[in-house]
Formats: C-alpha cells, sequence, structure tokens
C-alpha cells in the first residue's frame, strides 16, 4: 500500500478556514479510516524505533490523537503540551508570535524528567512556531527532544528552517 496516496485520499482541504485566503487540511477523514490512522501511527513508530524514545509529547488539540497511540505503540508515557491556562498544576509557559496577535503553551514542570528522549508529535507542520515553543518546553525540563514527527509538512511555510538542531519527520507534504 502506497502510504502517501493512502494519506492524501483522506485530507480534505477546506478554504477560506479559519480565514479567508487559508486552505486548511482537515484531518477528520483520515482518523475516522481505521486502515489509514494505523498506517500513520505504524509509520510514525517504525521511524523511530520501540525501545528509544521515553515519553510523547503530544500538541493540543489534534496532535493528542495522534501522540496517544503512538506512546502506547513504543511503551511509553504521554504528555499534553496545552493552550495557555487548561494544564492545573505548575507549567513552564512559552509564548511565539502568529500572523496577527500571539500564542502562549504549556507543559507541567514536572511531566519529564532530566534526560529522557521525548518525540513531539502533531498533525501539521506550518511555520513551525508552535513545534518550536514546544521543544522549548521540552528543554527547559533538561529532557531531550530525539524528533518531531507530523502528519503534513506545509513546506513552502518554512517552518523547518525555525528548528534548526531538530530531526524533522513529516509523513507528507502538503
Ligand atoms: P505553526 O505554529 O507551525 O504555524 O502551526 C502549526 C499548528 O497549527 C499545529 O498545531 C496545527 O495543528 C495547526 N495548523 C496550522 N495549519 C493547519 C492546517 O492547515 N490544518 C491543520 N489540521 N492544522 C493546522
Amino acid at each position: 500500500v502506497d502510504l502517501t496516496k493512502l494519506i492524501n485520499e483522506r485530507i480534505r482541504e477546506v478554504p477560506d478556514y479559519p480565514k479567508p485566503g487559508v486552505i486548511f487540511k482537515d484531518i477528520s477523514p483520515l482518523l475516522a479510516d481505521h486502515t489509514a490512522f494505523a498506517a500513520v501511527v505504524d509509520a510514525i513508530v517504525a521511524y523511530y524505533g520501540r525501545g528509544t524514545i521515553d515519553k510523547v509529547v503530544g500538541i493540543e488539540a489534534r496532535g493528542f490523537i495522534l501522540a496517544a497511540p503512538v506512546a502506547y505503540h513504543f511503551g511509553a508515557g504521554f504528555v499534553p503540551v496545552r493552550k495557555k491556562g487548561k494544564l492545573p498544576a505548575a507549567t513552564y509557559t512559552e509564548s511565539y508570535d502568529l500572523e496577527y496577535g500571539s500564542e502562549t503553551i504549556e507543559m507541567h514542570q514536572d511531566a519529564l524528567a532530566p534526560g529522557e528522549q521525548v518525540l513531539i508529535v502533531d498533525d501539521v507542520l506550518a511555520t513551525g512556531g508552535t513545534a518550536a515553543a514546544a521543544t522549548d518546553l521540552v528543554r527547559r525540563s533538561g529532557a531531550e527532544v530525539a524528533g518531531l514527527s507530523v502528519l503534513i509538512e506545509l513546506g513552502f511555510l518554512k517552518g523547518r528552517d525555525r528548528l534548526p538542531d531538530l530531526d524533522v519527520h513529516a509523513l507528507i507534504q502538503g
């Protein structure tokens, strides 16, 4: 089976969402299809290999959906990175600029131990701002970012250039 084709056929492009001029990649059809969803999870796990990752960090909200089954298959723990104000205990906080305004994400201070190997998972890599901030959160814990796995990389936005010291693994280009 051609993984790229399997994924591409199940990504819906929604024009003018969340604002005019943006074509949003909607992964809902892919998640609803067991074969495609399982193939995506298996491909991420296969790239890093079982036993290499201690914790999988998922980025709210669609990152959670992919990161949790990846963590299960690694035999690793799952750690959420959430939008500001959602996590109950003491957090590390990182803010980054969006086209208009800014975004703040947080991770619990006790979620990761120094030296742990961490895989960050999200659905889409766009400008790279979210992934760069998540990387900073992980490193503030003293843990090591083994890599970033995304389902879709929007290469034209050059997000990878903001993550020069990271192993960025994308299943498809969008
Ligand atoms: P970035 O910070 O790289 O510019 O944006 C990445 C974040 O925005 C990811 O958390 C991702 O979920 C979300 N995102 C940006 N564009 C899209 C898109 O077209 N489709 C989906 N599903 N998420 C997107």
